[in-house]
């Protein structure tokens, strides 16, 4: 049986340097929000080398700048769609635009980024002999019919929506992951993350949290989408990276949930921004996109159980920590 294959031997050039007891680390999209502060996590430690991957369709070089020079440390410009012939240990492939105006605006290039990247990353790994992780993402639960969404539930996905390109995008993602896995005994671990947020979100990506700091932060309304009661639950970034580290280091598979199940309304959400950032600022409400999906939050059992992790940053302590970073990027001083 394909599933019984032993995980093939590391590539003759990484074998050479087993010695050294370091590890080589690929980050696919590491220019990215949550790839930076995880490409952060991992060069604290003085064995990791890290190697990001990134085209800057929507990360930046500045979210890395204190990396660059550094003799750990190497940034390529490269996208994933094409073929990478690098020697590496593990693959963190996050690279794909998360939020919708960024991959709606070319839904062809986000599928090809989700299933062609995932396959040349998966022919890596496979060359060299790597452990893989696959950041996916709570959207393969669709529409979810049941709540809260557990690893086990298959999800109730539109094929042909305007959002297919990013959620079934990943499901196809994740299929290719398995077939890797049982076919050639590629070593896999898929994160299925949920709402995450912290400094360095794309200010104008359109998501709640960075819409609410960014207006709060420059004394607009608050703009909540009706009905205002729709939920969310948010993770923050760093607990987010700590999970996905422990995923990876671990003996799972996965799928795995990685999100933070302390839900709240988008109202409630936006009278806590408007206390702790902003008490002067209205909030308003304004029409909602179709689709919307009423309720969201994880099942974290699983990573409980399988990687002891549970998030610990709560809501009201992890808006703050953003304050600082968007007025920079905002150019609006604080006022004392
Ligand atoms: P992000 O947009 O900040 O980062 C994605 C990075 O990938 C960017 O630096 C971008 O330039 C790069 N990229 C995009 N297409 C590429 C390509 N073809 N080749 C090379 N690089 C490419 O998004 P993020 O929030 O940091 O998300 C990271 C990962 O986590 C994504 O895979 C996303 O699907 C997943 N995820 C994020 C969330 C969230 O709430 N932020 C939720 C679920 C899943
Ligand atoms: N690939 C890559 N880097 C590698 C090895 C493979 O980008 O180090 C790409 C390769 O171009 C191919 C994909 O990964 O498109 C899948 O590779 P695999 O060897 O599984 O399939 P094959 O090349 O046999 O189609
Ligand atoms: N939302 C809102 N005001 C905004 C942006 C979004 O009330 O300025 C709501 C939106 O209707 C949704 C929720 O916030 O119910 C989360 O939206 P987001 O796009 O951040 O994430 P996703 O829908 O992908 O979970």
């Amino acid at each position: 049986h394909a599933s019984t294959k032993p995980p093939p031997t590391p590539s003759p050039l990484r074998s050479a340097k087993f010695f050294q007891a370091n590890m080589r680390i690929l980050v696919t999209g590491g220019a990215g929000f949550i790839g930076s502060h995880l490409v952060d996590k991992l060069m604290e430690n003085e064995k990791n080398e890290v190697i990001v991957a990134d085209n800057y369709f929507t990360g930046s070089k500045d979210n890395l700048k204190k990396w660059i020079g550094h003799p750990r440390f190497e940034l390529i410009r490269h996208d994933v769609t094409e073929p990478l012939l690098i020697e590496v240990d593990q693959i963190y492939h996050l690279a794909c635009p998360a939020s919708p105006i960024f991959y709606k605006y070319n839904p062809v290039k986000t599928i090809k980024t989700n299933v062609i990247g995932t396959l040349n990353m998966l022919g890596l790994a496979k060359r060299v002999g790597a452990r893989i992780l696959l950041t996916s993402t709570s959207e393969v639960y669709g529409d979810p019919l049941i709540h809260p969404q557990d690893e086990s539930y298959w999800g109730n996905v539109n094929p042909i929506g305007v959002r297919s390109c990013y959620d079934e995008g990943k499901r196809v993602a994740e299929t290719l992951m398995f077939d890797y896995h049982r076919q050639h005994g590629i070593e896999i671990r898929i994160a299925r993350i949920f709402n995450t947020y912290g400094p360095r979100m794309n200010i104008d990506d359109g998501r709640v949290v960075s819409n609410f700091i960014a207006q709060a932060i420059r004394s607009e309304p608050l703009t909540v989408q009706a009905p205002g009661t729709q939920t969310r639950s948010f993770c923050y970034v760093s607990d987010m990276v700590d999970g996905l580290i422990r995923l990876m280091e671990g003996d799972n598979t996965g799928p795995i949930n990685i999100g933070n199940p302390g839900e709240f309304t988008m109202l409630e959400l936006a009278e806590t921004v408007k206390e702790l950032i902003n008490p002067g600022v209205e909030i308003i409400m304004v029409e909602n996109t179709p689709d919307d999906p009423r309720q969201r939050k994880p099942d974290i059992t699983k990573a409980k159980e399988l990687l002891s992790w549970e998030p610990k940053i709560k809501l009201r302590d992890g808006l703050p920590l953003m304050e600082d970073d968007f007025r920079t990027r905002l150019e609006v001083p604080r006022k004392n």
